[in-house]
């Protein structure tokens, strides 16, 4: 039950509605259980009283005025009920995915949480939804239950005591029996319902990710059997669930009626002492009605299993410590925008060999560092380690003179441009895609930027509402990039970080945007990384990187004379 504890706090913030929910849930069954009464004992006693002299007597109009009232508040209350407890319970579960997802987002870059695109979806919908069980099918209706009860116990213990006491006792103890008992025997197979459901979900977006390339090696069939076999495993525990269900109510209503016909037997020699009369029909109707009270909880705890199965599937997101956090004071610097590693050391977290080991660079403010290197030299890390997308193991990487650690989030964003490797393009329009960067931007200074980058052509027909990514336009490599460095151009921070972006452009494209470089990063401290040893006589300095250290570092003309590994480099091109 320990599970559940992060979400009930999350309650708190709702305890209005729900408690409101709550008390409109005990007058409806108040009023049903009240109307049943009423109008059992109203029907008898106007049926003995038809038949003796008190017909002359007897006030129809009260208890009519009351069944009549009785039927009205339980329509109304039902109503109100519903809409103020769902209210809030939708509320919570807004609260909840946004709880879920701030947990989540730090996490994302680390090793924290390993889980797959189709079971973060699953959690983040299913095992949300799953959490309104807890009020609407386990906390609420015990509560009410358990208040119900006690006070129907009270009034007819007015009437009579042993009768309502004895009825009393018999319901608790089944309120207390039936969620202990159908919890037992919901658990296992709830817990498998969830995993189940999930990797239904799991395996049918896989296949319909991967649906043409199963096709075209001829693996369809194989994937989308295991599809069918996750749902039959998932349609036998829904099977099981509404077997359970079934029991639970089948065998409340036999206790009803062998309640029923208990408190018929006490009752027969007449209530309160008195000779038999209609009161005895009012015993009976309440027990008869009484069963409201419990219906609710009668299958509702086998699910309880399956919340528990959600809950500890959503901990491992909530409960992970992300391996970077951020203050959230943000650090006071001049704008000489200088980046420096000190013996900076970085090993992934199931990784061997360190990719980066006791890195020294020191990139004066406005400086420009190309960063050159074999594939898995560490280049693309270096940028992370700057990004703070992973923090060093040794040593330090400073920005403007302090401590990465110590910039805020959105302060390190705001200073840094990225271009990455792997540009993604969000499904959305053309526009959504650019303005990502610069929120304010206007229409005009989006078509521009497209211009400086070569996609003019992107910005036709529809202009920039043209739908991107998946859905609409794809993209070509080329272009994805030149999207990427659309979006640096617009965030136009002081750093500029660059991750090979002229790769896979033509030759012509690549001039354009080098000298696009050149007019419009002037002032900016960049590093640009690249596998191309073409124009690095513009940067201030070349760095040679080999297996995560620095080889060779100088400007591109001192490193030529050197003649060493970089002249090596230059000459095979
Ligand atoms: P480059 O960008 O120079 O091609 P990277 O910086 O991407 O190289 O990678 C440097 C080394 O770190 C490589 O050996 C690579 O396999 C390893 N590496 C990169 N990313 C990860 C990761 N997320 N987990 C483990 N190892 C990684
Ligand atoms: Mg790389």
């Amino acid at each position: 039950m320990r599970e559940l504890l992060p979400y009930l706090k999350l309650y708190k913030k709702h305890w209005f509605g729900l408690s409101l929910g709550m008390v409109l849930a005990f007058c409806t069954l108040f009023a049903s259980i009240g109307l049943l009464t009423l109008s059992g004992w109203f029907i008898s006693a106007s049926a003995v009283a038809g038949l003796t002299i008190a017909r002359e007597t007897f006030n129809y109009m009260l208890p009519g005025a009351g069944v009549r009232g009785a039927a009205m508040a339980r329509t109304a209350g039902r109503w109100g009920e519903r809409v103020v407890s769902h209210n809030a319970t939708f509320k919570l579960l807004t609260d909840l995915r946004i709880f879920f997802f701030r947990k989540l987002a730090p996490l994302i870059p680390g090793k924290a949480v390993n889980i797959r695109d189709a079971d973060m979806l699953n959690r983040l919908v299913a095992d949300v939804d799953a959490m309104d069980h807890v009020y609407l099918r386990l906390v609420s209706p015990i509560i009410v239950g358990a208040f119900g009860i006690l006070c129907l116990t009270a009034v007819l213990c007015w009437f009579d005591m042993t009768l309502g006491l004895t009825l009393g006792a018999i319901l608790m103890l089944l309120l207390v029996l039936w969620p202990v008992i159908f919890y037992r025997l919901g658990k296992s197979n709830g817990e498998a319902l969830t995993l189940n459901k999930a990797d239904l979900r799991i395996k049918t977006l896989d296949w319909l990710q991967g649906y043409s390339e199963l096709t075209l090696f001829g693996a369809e069939s194989r994937y989308r059997q295991s599809i069918i076999d996750a749902q039959n495993k998932l349609l036998s525990n829904q099977f099981v669930h509404a077997k359970i269900s079934g029991m639970a109510q089948g065998l409340l209503i036999l206790a009803n009626g062998w309640l029923l016909i208990l408190m018929l037997w006490l009752a027969a020699d007449g209530v309160g002492g008195n000779q038999p009369d209609p009161l005895i029909a009012l015993m009976a109707f309440a027990t008869m009605a009484s069963f409201e009270l419990l219906m609710p909880i009668a299958g509702a705890f086998q699910y309880l299993g399956q919340t528990l199965t959600s809950a500890k599937r959503l901990n491992e997101v909530i409960l992970a410590e992300p391996d970077v956090t951020f203050p959230t004071e943000s650090v006071s610097h001049d704008s000489a925008f200088s980046i420096k590693l000190n013996n900076a050391t970085f090993r992934y977290p199931d990784a061997n060999q360190p990719a980066l080991r006791e890195l020294n660079l020191d990139i004066p403010s406005g400086h420009k560092l190309a960063v050159v290197g074999q594939t898995g030299s560490g280049k693309s890390t270096l940028l992370q380690l700057i990004t703070r997308y992973w923090d060093v193991n040794e040593g330090s990487v400073e920005l403007a003179g302090h401590d990465i650690r110590s910039w805020s989030e959105a302060q390190l964003r705001q200073s840094t441009s990225i271009v990455s490797q792997k540009v993604d393009i969000l499904n959305g329009t053309l526009r959504d895609n650019l303005s990502m960067a610069k929120p304010d931007a206007s229409d005009e200074e989006i078509a521009q930027v497209l211009a400086q980058v070569g996609l003019e052509h992107l910005n036709q027909d529809s202009g920039l509402d043209a739908w991107l990514g998946e859905g609409g336009r794809q993209l070509s490599g080329g272009e994805k990039r030149r999207v990427g460095i659309a979006r640096a151009l617009l965030h136009d921070a002081p750093i500029l970080l660059l991750d090979e972006p002229t790769e896979g452009l033509d030759k012509k494209t690549e001039q354009q945007i080098m000298s696009l470089f050149e007019s419009k990063f002037a002032g900016k401290t960049v590093i640009f990384i690249t596998h191309r040893l073409v124009n690095l006589d513009t940067f201030d300095k070349v760095c040679l990187l080999e297996d995560g250290e620095v080889l060779e570092l100088g400007h591109h003309d001192e490193l030529l004379a050197a003649q060493g590994r970089y002249f090596e480099l230059h000459q095979t091109l």
